[in-house]
């Protein structure tokens, strides 16, 4: 049977962290599944459509990459496609304080699944999309981030 691991995640936007997890996860499983999560009560600073193209054009060349975007449970989005695992990445110890607990609430909603967390890269550890948001924000540029270059003139 396929080994497919969804990552889920806002990706406000993806970054070469996020892009390294998922190079890593195709080593470990047959598939990756990125999804992007949309929250309601979040206004998304990129916006979501534009980053999921964005997304598919990072791995036009892997077929065993594909991107959704959800707006539901995590584990209930695995279980429906297909997934057994939730691939996540761990920078520091807030990161695993927070993965701990959705972790756990996930095999609540889900028993069979499975959170595998990769370490991240050293070097792509003090990227974060919160970080890339205040910098493009005030018209830094930011593609030494990003996998992808980012629409001209600017998305947002
Ligand atoms: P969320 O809002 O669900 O935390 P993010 O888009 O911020 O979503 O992150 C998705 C996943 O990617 C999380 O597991 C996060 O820890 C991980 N991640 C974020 N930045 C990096 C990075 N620079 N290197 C590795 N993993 C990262």
């Amino acid at each position: 049977m396929k080994k497919i691991a969804l990552f889920p995640g806002s990706f406000d936007p993806f970054t070469k962290g996020h892009e390294d997890i998922v190079l890593r996860g195709l080593n470990i499983f047959d598939e990756v599944v990125i999804g992007i999560g949309k929250n309601a009560n979040k206004k998304r600073y990129f916006p979501l459509e534009t980053m999921k193209e964005l997304i598919e054009g990072t791995f036009s060349n892997r077929e065993n990459v594909k991107v959704i975007t959800y707006e539901d449970l995590t584990a209930r989005i695995a279980r429906e496609v297909g997934a057994k695992f939730l691939l996540r990445g761990l920078r520091n110890t807030t990161d695993f304080e927070y993965e701990n607990g959705i972790s756990q609430v996930n095999r609540y909603v889900y028993e069979e699944i499975e959170t595998v967390f990769l370490i991240t890269s050293p070097q792509l550890a003090p990227i974060s999309s919160s970080i890339i948001r205040d910098l493009h924000r005030y018209g830094q540029n930011v593609d030494d981030f990003l996998p992808y270059n980012l629409p001209k003139p600017s998305i947002v």
